[in-house]
Order: C-alpha cells, then sequence, then structure tokens
C-alpha cells in the first residue's frame, strides 16, 4: 500500500471508530434512580413533589443522566446519598423547560463543610461565599457549602437556594460572558426587554422598595440568580408579588412551576 493511501485507511479508521464511540456514549443506558433515591427526592425536593406522575419520571431520568455526567466530592466532609440529589436537583429544576439538555461546562461539584472565602478556604477568619462557580484552575468546576445546600432546600419558605443560583450562573456563563443575559435560552427578542426589565428591577431593590433578596441589586447576573432562585422556590409568591418577572422569567426557562 502506498503512503498516501495508507495515511486515508488510518484516518478513515480513526473517524469510525470515533464515530462509534460517540454513539456508544450518546446512547449508553443510564441506570435509572433507586426506590430509595426516589423516596428522597420526594421527601427533599419541593418541585419534583408537585410534578405529574409523567413529569417525575423525565426529572428523574435528568437527575440520573445529571450524576452520570458530573462527580460530586466531598472536601473535608462526607457527601451522603441526599446530598448528591439535592446537587442534581438544583442542576435540573432551572433545565427542566429544556428536555435533552446538559450542563456541557461542569465536571465537579465539590461540598465544602461550611462557608469559605476567594481562595476557597474554609480556616479564614473572612469567609461568607456559600456558593461559586470556578474560573482560571477552577474552571468547570462548582462549589457549595454542603450546610448551606441542605439548608436551601429544608425550608418550605426559603426564597433563597444556592445550588439553583449557581446553576444559573452556569447557565448565564455558558454564551461565554456571566451577565444575567443566558443567551444559550433566551430567545432573541427578549434580550432587549429583559435587560430593561432587571434594570428597572434592581433600582427597586436600591430604593428599598422590593421582596427580592438586595444580593440581586449587585449587577444583572446576580439579579438573574437571585429573581430566578425565588421564582422556582417560591413560584406563587413571587409570581403574586411580581407577575411581570413571573412571567419573564417563565419565557425564559420554558416553565411555570
Ligand atoms: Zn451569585
Amino acid at each position: 500500500m502506498s503512503t498516501p493511501a495508507l495515511l486515508f485507511t488510518l484516518l478513515l479508521l480513526a473517524f469510525l471508530f470515533w464515530m462509534a464511540w460517540y454513539w456508544f456514549v450518546r446512547h449508553r443506558q443510564i441506570r435509572p434512580l433507586s426506590a430509595e433515591q426516589r423516596a428522597l427526592l420526594e421527601e427533599k425536593v419541593r418541585f419534583y413533589r408537585q410534578l405529574s406522575e409523567k413529569e417525575k419520571e423525565r426529572f428523574e431520568q435528568s437527575i440520573a443522566q445529571f450524576l452520570e455526567d458530573v462527580a460530586i466530592t466531598g472536601v473535608e466532609t462526607e457527601v451522603t446519598a441526599a446530598d448528591r440529589l439535592l446537587v442534581a436537583a438544583s442542576a435540573v429544576i432551572p433545565l427542566f423547560g429544556f428536555p435533552g439538555w446538559r450542563y456541557r461546562n461542569l465536571n465537579e461539584v465539590l461540598l465544602y463543610p461550611d462557608k469559605f472565602d476567594e481562595d476557597y478556604q474554609v480556616q479564614a477568619a473572612r469567609r461568607n461565599i456559600i456558593g461559586m462557580v470556578g474560573s482560571g484552575a477552577m474552571n468547570r468546576m462548582m462549589i457549595l457549602s454542603q450546610p448551606a445546600l441542605r439548608d436551601s432546600f429544608a425550608h418550605p419558605k426559603q426564597r433563597q437556594n444556592v445550588g439553583i443560583h449557581e446553576f444559573i450562573h452556569l447557565l448565564d456563563k455558558a454564551d461565554g460572558t456571566t451577565d444575567g443575559i443566558p443567551e444559550m435560552l433566551i430567545p432573541h427578542e427578549y434580550t432587549a426587554p429583559w435587560l430593561r426589565m432587571m434594570q428597572h428591577e434592581i433600582e427597586e431593590i436600591k430604593d428599598r422598595d422590593s421582596d427580592i433578596n438586595p444580593y440581586g441589586a449587585t449587577n444583572e447576573a446576580e439579579f438573574l440568580s437571585v429573581a430566578a432562585e425565588y421564582f422556582f422556590s417560591q413560584p406563587e409568591k413571587f409570581g403574586h408579588k411580581h407577575p411581570e418577572l413571573y412571567e419573564m422569567l417563565s419565557r425564559i426557562f420554558r416553565q411555570a412551576p
């Protein structure tokens, strides 16, 4: 065989091998959730409890897929089966209106035993961070405080949810910029109205005329995360107090929780 023919054959083989691998990865059967895992979701995740039987099934499949795709690791703390499900639920809830979507920009979620500081240190005196999407050397990682994650799902009146908050940042970041406009999700014609709405709502928070977490006034990215965690945690109350925002977030996330 001549050299070009040999090269061509090798390239063809490599391509076929890659196709087969790709097909295998895409179609590999995901292990379904156990009865114990489903019971934990029922007990701890309100969003799941309120779904229909058919939707619950789809939710469970997305949870199983997420747990297959992303590692969840405890740093100086033990990760329980419930913790793993709470992380996965935080990831699945914002994307539940987009069947088949997966987080392509995340490999691992680290659970810390407490709050931490900008250098990811738990022992520092000035530590007040409960969640963070990593950048630089920590790219494709997320850090959550384990107690804050558990708290987010434990209280029925809670408007804050650190897991959902950080996963919304990750969705926002998927287009390259964390700016409060998740271009992967938002239809183009809503971009300008959404930006105006955010700026208006941020002013309301600054005027102390809003029940949205004041941290949302930091910038548009924080506003999106803070408003969305409220929208997903207390949808009735949020819809009642902020009907226009509710409508807009329903369009962005393609669901009316
Ligand atoms: Zn944030």
